[in-house]
């Protein structure tokens, strides 16, 4: 059995790869020209438990190498096990860029980031993803049962754990009204899912996989209030205990941030929480009046 399910357990990794890449086709073209890695030299057994803590120090980077203003600049950050770390900014701040650092889509030019304290250079990719769960604004749905694509966050999950994940997630109510419930076929796209019930797949395939990392991208696009309210409280229960990254825009999930970080043009301008930010009457404050 074990020769039979390594290959799909590659591919899904694979997939993952390919699938949590945050920002499209361009990406994926990245990842298919990645270079072979270097120093990934942390032996497979090391990482099994780790705690969550997340360190960025002095951490530079250029998408292209001749740049001369770089996308990412000196950024510092720590983040204990269990905090929401938010990053808001306007557009092209750089927020994307550090996720993609954090989850090594690229690699640092210069500054060290660690998780648990390891280089994550010395990490292998896919065991670093493996320590992490992404909710982005477009979820990967394949073809295939809810069931399957929900047991996509960890594939050697019991049907009973399947439900489980999909009840503290708030997806089991909607899935139980489906035709033939968690049997229930989607298309590759998730037709005739609604944007909001796919992001309940997402936070139900998330507390499948259970990780200590989660990486959020929150949806700018409207949902309804009722099943906003259900994304909010299954998100609750899902970064509890857990290091949380946050691409924030909602105000709520702002203030409830353990840290903020305020970025522009690639620098941390402003940190701290809600309430000291505010207190600073500075570009944090000004961006609220736009929130
Ligand atoms: P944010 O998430 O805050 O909107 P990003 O991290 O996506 O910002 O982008 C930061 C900057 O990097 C922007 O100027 C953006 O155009 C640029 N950028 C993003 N992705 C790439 C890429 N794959 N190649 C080159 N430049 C990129």
């Amino acid at each position: 059995a074990r020769q039979f399910t390594r290959p799909l357990n590659d591919l899904a990794n694979q997939f993952n790869t390919l699938l949590s890449a945050i920002a499209g086709a361009e990406r994926v073209f990245d990842i298919l020209d990645e270079k072979v890695e270097r120093d990934a030299n942390i032996d497979s057994d090391q990482l099994p438990s780790i705690k969550g803590e997340v360190v960025f120090s002095d951490v530079s980077f250029s998408y292209e190498a001749k740049e001369d203003k770089q996308t990412v600049e000196h950024v510092s950050i720590k983040a204990s096990p269990g905090e929401t770390i938010a990053l808001v900014g306007p557009t092209g701040a750089g927020k994307t860029t550090l996720i993609n650092l954090l989850s090594r889509f690229y690699d640092a030019d210069t500054g060290v980031i660690t998780v648990d304290g390891i280089d994550i250079n010395r990490i292998n990719r896919d065991r670093l993803r493996k320590q992490m769960a992404f909710v982005l604004q477009d979820t990967f749905l394949f073809q295939g049962s809810i069931l399957e694509n929900i047991r996509y966050g960890r594939l050697d999950a019991t049907d009973e754990e399947v439900e489980e994940a999909a009840r503290l997630a708030n997806a089991d109510s909607f899935i139980r009204k489906l035709p033939n419930q968690y049997q229930s076929m989607i298309s590759y796209d998730g037709n005739g899912i609604s944007h909001g019930q796919k992001q309940l797949l997402a936070i139900a395939r998330a507390m499948l996989a259970d990780p200590k990392i989660l990486i959020l991208d929150e949806a700018t696009s409207s949902i309804d209030t009722v099943t906003e309210l259900r994304i909010q409280e299954a998100l609750t229960r899902l970064m509890s205990g857990r290091t949380t990254f946050v691409i924030a825009h909602r105000l709520n999930t702002i203030q409830k941030a353990d840290k903020i970080l305020v970025l522009k043009d690639g620098r941390i301008i402003e940190s701290g929480t809600h309430k000291e930010l505010l207190k600073l009457r500075g570009f944090y404050f000004e961006l609220q009046n736009r929130l």
